[in-house]
């Protein structure tokens, strides 16, 4: 009811993610200025994402939503879905970009799709995994399910900071393993990710999936970034 939350908003008002202004109660995470300035990937960007994964790994379709660079007041976004306990930041947000990517065809033809997992040990810290939210917006526009306790992280990945682009890639091998191989064959899956920097995280568990007979993927990532955020 819209009484409720507009007295809701009184009591608690809620602040744009960018500029801190109070938002109106038809406003989420972002004021519309600072929603209508998004930093967008735009098609220059979109192919170089898909350049990231030649020669390495087979992808079907790769896209990604929001340029981060550093310094940005945009990297607050990220940083509430990631540490501040808003992950519903992140299924609004990638609602709105399944919305654009149905209209330019990119679901047609994927059968389901796989957030990236964390380990267990981080995800018992944060109480939640935040890729499991941006799949939960794409699917809610595509129609396409979410597959669960497909995929596993055997190993924690340590930081990646100071390690080189070699570094970075033979750091992130096998760090997936494939727990329900039977649901994934012979699909086209689409992987969810938060962040995009060099592709090695997303390509080690696309490489553990399509090793599987007749298994394709394509990749969305929420941000995709030059340098760590
Ligand atoms: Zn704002």
């Amino acid at each position: 009811m819209k009484w409720i939350s507009d007295l809701i908003d009184l009591i608690l008002p809620r602040y744009c993610a960018v500029c801190g202004t109070i938002l109106s109660p038809s406003e989420q995470d972002l004021c519309l200025n600072c929603l209508c300035q998004l930093p967008r990937i735009d098609s220059t960007r979109m192919q170089e994402i898909e350049k990231l994964f030649w020669g390495i790994i087979p992808v079907e379709r790769a896209a990604s939503y929001i340029y981060y660079q550093k310094g940005s007041p945009y990297n607050n976004l990220l940083h509430l879905i990631k540490y501040k306990n808003h992950p519903d930041t992140a299924t609004r947000l990638a609602t709105a970009a399944a919305q654009e990517l149905k209209e330019n065809g990119f679901f047609e033809g994927i059968d389901a799709i796989i957030a990236l997992p964390l380990s267990k040990k981080k995800e018992r810290k944060r109480g939640y995994n935040q890729c499991d939210y941006i799949a939960k917006g794409l699917s809610a526009v595509s129609g396409i399910p979410v597959l669960k306790g497909c995929v596993q992280r055997t190993i924690a990945n340590e930081t990646q900071t100071h390690k080189s682009r070699e570094e970075r890639w033979s750091n992130v091998e096998g760090i997936f393993s494939i727990t329900n191989p039977d649901a994934l064959q012979g699909k086209h899956l689409l992987l969810i990710d938060d962040v995009l920097t060099t592709g090695a995280t997303i390509a080690s568990c696309a490489k553990s999936i399509t090793a599987l007979p007749h298994t394709r993927v394509s990749l969305f990532t929420l941000a995709y970034s030059h340098s760590r955020i």
